[in-house]
């Protein structure tokens, strides 16, 4: 949600923010500036579900095929779902600092 009107345009990708609010205009680029943390922590939390995989299969010891259908979807929905909702707080808190 843009953080001035409200509108659903946050986003334009699953993980990728929109450049600008297309009901309002404002800049989401210029307030994302600065939040390339984002980045590493998404980087640390695939390399914690990485060894979480590793730690699950050294212990039931599944097939490849259920090991790669469990964690595939999990990994791929825990980033983009991590990676939204570090872009949303960064964006507000951006925006929050930027008024004042
Ligand atoms: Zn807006």
């Amino acid at each position: 949600m843009c953080p001035r009107c409200g509108a659903k345009t946050l986003f334009a990708a699953p993980a990728g923010l929109a450049e600008e609010c297309a009901s309002c205009g404002l800049d989401f680029l210029t307030l994302e500036r600065g939040g390339r943390f984002v980045g590493v922590l998404t980087m640390l939390l695939a390399l914690v579900l990485i060894f979480a995989a590793l730690g699950v299969d050294e212990w039931l010891r599944p097939p490849l095929w259920a090991s790669l259908a469990f964690w595939a979807p999990v990994t791929v929905g825990t980033v983009i779902g991590a990676l939204r909702l570090y872009k949303t707080i960064w964006i507000y808190h951006s925006y929050q600092g930027s008024e004042e």
